[in-house]
């Protein structure tokens, strides 16, 4: 998260309470509560300086300063008018946001008080205003129209804020949940699967018993790729021959096995299996890849393999690599899927 995003974010809130704050104190003339026009002056100062503040870079004293203030503003107005009007009903929306706060901060590697602490704070003077009120009543009895009014208009900032807000960061958490396991998971290059995530996923299948052909693909002659054309170039082939691969591979599984070694898992039996990578070595074969203004040639040549029981997961990676070899000392540019001694 920028720091200028925030900086944003906290001079709209500012506004948007600044003008409430106004909004309150022409209510309270209108009701004739003296004390909390007067009261509404130091507030509306507060945002005032909030503006400077967020100006000046010292938000965390700004939040802090903004939290403590509306805390003894609600517990103040719940005094003085009862909780009738509901002011005492932002004191539950401040402990989710001081927790975001706290996050926030440790996001912007900056210091913050402790969100438990506070809300801790909050919780002790809210159970002190309110008890206050049940005991001895509000200050000032005023009309019970007004307060119908303004227990209804501020339930339902309350809820819409918690449900608004709850909702919004379970989404960031199944976000950054999910980018977490794709990074955890997926090449950044290629975007196929890594070989972390195969081994996983081969040694399920392996105990999972039926059909399964394991195929170790590598591109031929690939440094010398890279020597000709450049690094960068090298990087592009990857990438090409990888989408290749997610084309014409269907049913598969398909994951960046080393640098330019591809290793896949297809679940059609060995012949299709075979016929598909056939096809998929003709179309790198015959369409060259375009770098800038080069068309570079690129082959590969497969060793294919079929699941057989009771030599376990690395014996079967071995046998397709004898495969792989057979082939690279054959001429390169095959699949080989026949039983081969080396
Ligand atoms: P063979 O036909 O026998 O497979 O020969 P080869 O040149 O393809 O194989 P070799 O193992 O000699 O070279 C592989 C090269 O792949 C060496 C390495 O620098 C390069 N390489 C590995 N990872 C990457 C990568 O992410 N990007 C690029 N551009 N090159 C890579
Ligand atoms: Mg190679
Ligand atoms: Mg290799």
């Amino acid at each position: 998260m920028e720091l200028s995003s925030v900086k944003r974010v906290a001079a709209a809130v500012n506004t948007v309470i600044l003008l409430l704050v106004f909004g309150l104190m022409a209510f309270f003339a209108f009701i004739d509560v003296q004390f909390l026009v007067y009261f509404s002056i130091p507030t509306a100062l507060i945002y005032i300086v909030g503006f400077f503040l967020i100006f000046k870079d010292k938000l965390d004293f700004y939040v802090w300063l903004v939290y403590c203030w509306l805390t003894l503003y609600m517990g103040i107005t719940t005094m003085c008018l009862g909780y009738g009007y509901g002011f005492h009903l932002y004191c539950f929306s401040m402990i989710p946001v001081m927790f975001v706060t706290e996050y926030i901060s440790y996001k912007l590697k900056r210091r913050s008080m402790k969100a438990i602490i506070v809300s801790f704070v909050i919780a002790v003077f809210y159970i002190l205003c309110t008890g206050y009120v049940a005991y001895f009543g509000p200050v000032y009895e005023r009309g019970k129209r007004a307060a119908a009014f303004f227990w209804i208009f501020n339930a339902l900032i309350v809820f819409g804020f918690l449900i608004y807000y709850t909702n919004f960061l379970i989404r960031s958490v199944i976000d950054s949940e999910k980018k977490l396991i794709e990074a955890a998971h997926i090449d950044r290059l290629t975007k196929l699967y890594n070989r972390h995530y195969m081994i996983n996923r081969l040694e399920a299948l392996y105990s999972e018993g039926g059909t399964a052909v394991l195929a170790m693909a590598d591109i031929d002659s690939f440094k010398h790729i890279n020597d000709t054309y450049g690094h960068n170039a090298g990087d592009e082939v990857l990438k090409a021959v990888s989408e290749r691969m997610k084309q014409v591979c269907s049913d598969c599984e398909i994951s960046r096995w080393g640098g330019e070694e591809f290793l896949i898992i297809s679940r059609k039996p060995l012949n299709s299996t075979t016929a598909m990578l056939e096809e998929l070595r003709r179309n790198i074969e015959l369409s060259p890849v375009r770098f800038g203004d080069t068309n570079i040639k690129v082959t590969i040549t497969v060793g294919v393999v079929e699941r057989t029981d009771g030599n376990g997961v690395d014996a079967w990676i071995q046998q397709a690599d004898r495969k792989l070899y057979y082939g690279k000392n054959n001429g390169k540019n095959c699949i080989i899927s026949e039983p081969v001694t080396v």
